[in-house]
């Protein structure tokens, strides 16, 4: 199923801290590039996040990437989860164990979405440093869809602690 109105520029969030999150991370976006109808156009840097709430677990890798697509955007969802799926299938044998990467749409084109399986913007991505630092990587500054800004936004959890790591080379990784 595509997006008949041609294609959509949309920003997917990406989160890791069991097994090996870099891995993981590269693993995911390989799978974006070899989606149907989709092409990663940007990609952030890693950033390390410290755990907020349960201190004891490893510190998380964060980052961003623009894609272009012709997938309707509750089709990409649906690409997400069978990513998260796959790449979960291979980090734990466990049936219910922990999941080793987050993938996020962030934002689909400037489209308002709320439905029962999908709210974009993400609910929580202008509250998160570790996913607006990475926006802003790529992207400067931006408009959300209701008009406020990834700067103003950024400014009011500048308190919150993330490290840049250094660039994603996934198209090389194995
Ligand atoms: P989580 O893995 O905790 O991020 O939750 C995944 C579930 O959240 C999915 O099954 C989606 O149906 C739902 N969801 C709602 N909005 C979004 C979004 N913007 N990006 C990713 N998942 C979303």
């Amino acid at each position: 199923m595509t997006h008949d109105q041609g294609l959509v520029n949309a920003w997917i969030g990406f989160g890791a801290n069991l097994g090996d999150p870099q891995k993981a991370i590269q693993s995911a976006l390989r799978s974006l590039v070899s989606t149907s109808g989709t092409s990663v156009t940007a990609v952030s840097s890693f950033y390390r996040t410290a755990p907020v709430g349960f201190d004891d677990q490893p510190d998380f890798l964060n980052g961003v990437a623009r894609i272009k697509t012709n997938l309707d955007s509750g089709v990409l969802l649906g690409r997400l989860l069978e990513i998260e799926a796959e790449i979960g299938r291979i980090r734990t044998s466990e049936r219910f164990g922990p999941r080793v990467i987050d993938l996020d749409l962030l934002l689909f084109g400037d489209q308002i979405i709320d439905s029962d399986v999908l709210t974009v913007p993400h609910p929580r991505m202008q509250l998160r440093r570790f996913v607006l630092e990475p926006l802003a990587e790529i992207e400067g500054e931006m408009v959300f869809p209701g008009g406020i800004t990834l700067s103003a936004c950024l400014k009011d959890c500048e308190n919150q602690e993330v490290t840049r790591e250094g660039v994603i080379d996934f198209l090389g990784a194995n």
